[in-house]
Parts: structure tokens; C-alpha cells; sequence
């Protein structure tokens, strides 16, 4: 009752990343096999708390940048919560946020975007679901 068990990991719903059709996953999965597109897909969470260079990273899960942890290149997942640095291009299909200690330069694309008091942005940013996509705007939020 309540108790937090790892014996049952929770089924999740989650979209296919290439062709968007609906998969449900067991709450460990790493990686499975689209039913849809039949293309192998990464399910995993990432945490990055290095310096982690890529072209690009893509995972239907989560991309944690911890404090400490910097990642350069494209990032695709559902969330992206950056603790530390990020520098590139970051593709949130849920929610892009930015903690205290976090710092994003380059561009941003979210439907939700949660920025904490402290957190640097420096990106061209295009949030919120409704936002048409030639309505790119550069924008800087700074604080000391
Ligand atoms: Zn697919």
C-alpha cells in the first residue's frame, strides 16, 4: 500500500519516436522493436552526469542532465530536465526543464517549458503546443 516495490515496475504509454504509433513498455524496458514501423527503438532514460558529446541522442524516455554533466549535439526525448549544461538542439515531446543549476544554449522546442529562478537560457525557443513553427523566437532569460 503505497510501498515503493522494484519487483513492479509500471507499464508506461509511450509513442513511437519514428513513426508515432501508440507502444506500451514495461517500466524497465532498455529497447524494443516497433509492432508499428518495425524499427528498433530506445526506451531507456539517460542520464548524463559527464561530458557527452553527440550527434544525436534520441530515446522515447527521459534525458536527465545532472549538475556537473554537460551534453553538446541533438537531444530528442519525452523529457529533458537539465541540471547541468546542455548546448545544441533539444527536442522535448513532453516537457523541457531547466532546474536552478541548468543551463541551455542553442535551440529549444517543447510543448511545456519550466525554467527555475537561477537557471541560464540562452536559446531560440519555440514552446507551447499551439505554437506555429515559423514562430521561432529568440530569447534570453538571465540571472544572476
Ligand atoms: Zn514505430
Amino acid at each position: 500500500m503505497g510501498l515503493f516495490t522494484k519487483t513492479a515496475p509500471l507499464r508506461r504509454q509511450i509513442h513511437c519516436p519514428l513513426c508515432a504509433g501508440p507502444l506500451e513498455v514495461g517500466g524497465r524496458t532498455q529497447s524494443i522493436v516497433c509492432p508499428h514501423c518495425n524499427r528498433s527503438i530506445d526506451t531507456s532514460d539517460h542520464v548524463i552526469d559527464y561530458y557527452c558529446a553527440k550527434r544525436l541522442l534520441e530515446t522515447s524516455g527521459d534525458v536527465i542532465v545532472e549538475r556537473g554533466g554537460t551534453l553538446r549535439g541533438e537531444v530528442k526525448a519525452s523529457r529533458i530536465i537539465v541540471r547541468g549544461k546542455l548546448y545544441g538542439v533539444a527536442r522535448a515531446r513532453v516537457v523541457l526543464e531547466i532546474e536552478a543549476t541548468g543551463e541551455v544554449g542553442g535551440e529549444v522546442f517543447a510543448p511545456q517549458l519550466r525554467i527555475a529562478e537561477g537557471a541560464v537560457l540562452q536559446a531560440a525557443v519555440r514552446a507551447g503546443a499551439g505554437a506555429p513553427p515559423q514562430l521561432a523566437v529568440p530569447m534570453q532569460v538571465l540571472r544572476s
